[in-house]
């Protein structure tokens, strides 16, 4: 402007920085207002008297129009019709709590939904907010939930096991299920509410503090065979079971109750008769040992007499004369060998030395020993292992051996013997086999062949009483163990045997 006719120039300098500063926090905030308005998981509409005005890219994706689409238009079109009427209310009511509704999708899909409303001051007027939230997978996860403690208290209810539940804090009876009832007779009322150590036929299982005290800390308890007493007097005996588990913050603990009277008379029938097959074993064996022993001597001079027949008067009477003479001979002989034999099975438990620590090498070599003349006629081929020290009767484990071994070369096919004797260590016991190339074993006879005195062939094809394998099994179970046989017919045997570690 002019100052006495010289131009003059003004300037005026503003420190606009607080204004500058308050612009930018403004778009800044705007900015964070609209990724919030977007990112979140809901939808939220403002809305006027029902029209929408404005929402959020929530909406748009939960409901499956477009923002454009939505502003605008009636908000009722969201709410599937069913639910209309009770949103109209609640928004006629300015209803602020979160209630439960169900939401139409732009494809026509309904769906549950959560609605929040909010007034919300704006610009001196109060504007109306909405929230909707989608619920489907909460409430299938409930309607799952629902299912599963519908199938679990049918469990509770139909289950033949008595099962009742403790609040763990104050060992208070909160449940009982119906089997309990029926078993011990009785009712409902007696149970509930009250503490455990009140009701006196658990005096066994946790009538004490203390009792329930470890019920409380230990998460699970098994008693056997506990004796419980029924209203009516009777002594049943149940197993007992706890188990301790949090439903939210509560500790509940779970106790089962099953009535094994049944099951501990059978075991005891079962032990009775058990102790009485035990008894009668023994007189047998008792039996089979006095029989072979005396039958022993009076057979002795049957046989003998009959030997003395047939040396002296050999060739001097008739044919027919020489023919019995030799029969009687022979069959004497034979039921030398079978009273002999009879007796050393009688011998397995009586004669038994004890089972202490024991060298199976040395033991399988004493039974090589004793078959050296049959090894060495047949031209057998017998191989082993490293073999272990165990716990046994040397002296019978060398039996087995024998016993198998003999067998295998016995029972040979065209081929040359081979056998091979191996072990396995198992969890818990030393596993033997003894394995040959012979004619092998049909299935059919695989338990047969274990029984006194039974043989598959005549005595005319191969020699021998049928009683090795009954020797082996008995001394194998008196050393706690089992015997069997894997074969295929023609190919060859495979015996196996067990002897248990002993700790
Ligand atoms: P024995 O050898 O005196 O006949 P065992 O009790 O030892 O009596 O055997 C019973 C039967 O089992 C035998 O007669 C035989 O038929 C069969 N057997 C045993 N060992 C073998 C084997 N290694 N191979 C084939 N058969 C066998």
């Amino acid at each position: 402007y002019q100052v006495d006719q010289r131009k003059v120039i003004q300037c005026n300098i503003r420190d606009i920085t607080e204004r500058k500063r308050a612009e930018e926090a403004l778009r800044e905030s705007e900015e964070r207002f609209k990724v919030l308005h977007n990112a979140s998981f809901g939808g939220i509409a403002i809305h006027d008297k029902g029209k929408i005005i404005e929402c959020n890219q929530g909406l748009s994706e939960m409901m499956g129009y477009s923002r454009d689409e939505l502003l605008l238009m009636d908000g009722y079109l969201l709410i599937a019709p069913d639910s209309r009427e009770l949103v109209k209310n609640n928004v006629a009511a300015d209803f602020e709590k979160p209630y439960e509704a169900f939401g139409m999708r732009k494809n026509g899909e309904i769906f549950p939904m959560m609605l929040e409303a909010r007034s919300v001051p704006y610009k001196g007027k109060t504007v109306r907010t909405v929230e909707f939230r989608d619920i489907t997978e909460r409430k299938q996860a409930e309607e799952k939930l629902t299912a599963s403690e519908v199938r679990y208290r049918r469990l509770f209810e139909a289950t033949r096991d008595g099962i009742f539940i403790l609040d763990a804090e104050t060992g208070m009876i909160v449940d009982v299920n119906p089997f309990l009832v029926e078993l011990l007779g009785y009712s409902h009322e007696v149970f509930l509410g009250k503490e455990l150590w009140e009701i006196g036929f658990f005096k066994d299982i946790a009538a004490s503090k203390e009792n329930f005290l470890e019920l409380q800390q230990r998460e699970y308890i098994r008693y056997e065979a506990l004796p419980l007493e029924t209203a009516d007097g009777q002594c049943i005996h149940v197993e007992f079971t706890s188990n301790v588990y949090r439903v939210k913050h509560h500790k509940v603990i779970q106790c089962n109750i099953r009535d094994i009277t049944e099951r501990k008379q059978a075991r005891e029938q079962l032990l009775k008769a058990l102790e009485e097959l035990k008894l009668s074993n023994a007189e047998l064996e008792q039996f089979a040992y006095v029989a072979s022993h005396d039958l022993q001597e009076p057979l002795r001079a049957v046989a003998g007499m009959v030997q003395l027949l047939q040396k002296r008067y050999q060739g001097q009477l008739d044919e027919r004369a020489d023919e019995y003479i030799r029969l009687a001979v022979d069959g004497a002989s034979r039921m030398q060998t079978l009273i002999k034999d009879l007796l050393d099975y009688s011998r397995v438990e009586r004669r038994g030395n004890p089972i202490k620590a024991a060298d199976a090498n040395e033991a399988l070599k004493y039974a090589l020993r004793n078959l050296e003349t049959t090894i060495a006629e047949q031209g057998a081929v017998v191989t082993s292992d490293s073999l272990p020290t165990l716990d046994a009767d040397a002296t019978q484990l060398s039996q087995v051996f024998q016993n198998l071994i003999g067998n295998a070369i016995k029972f040979h096919g065209a081929q040359q013997p081979q056998v091979h004797v191996g072990v396995e260590k198992l969890a818990d016991a030393w596993r033997f086999s003894v394995r040959d190339n012979g004619i092998g074993i049909e299935p059919q006879y695989f338990e047969r062949i274990f029984l006194v005195f039974q043989r598959l062939h005549t005595h005319s094809a191969y020699s021998g009483t049928g009683i090795g394998l009954s020797i082996c099994k008995k001394i194998v179970e008196r050393h706690g163990g089992r015997i069997w046989i894997e074969s295929q017919f023609g190919q060859g045997s495979t015996f196996y045997f067990t002897i248990p570690h002993r700790s």
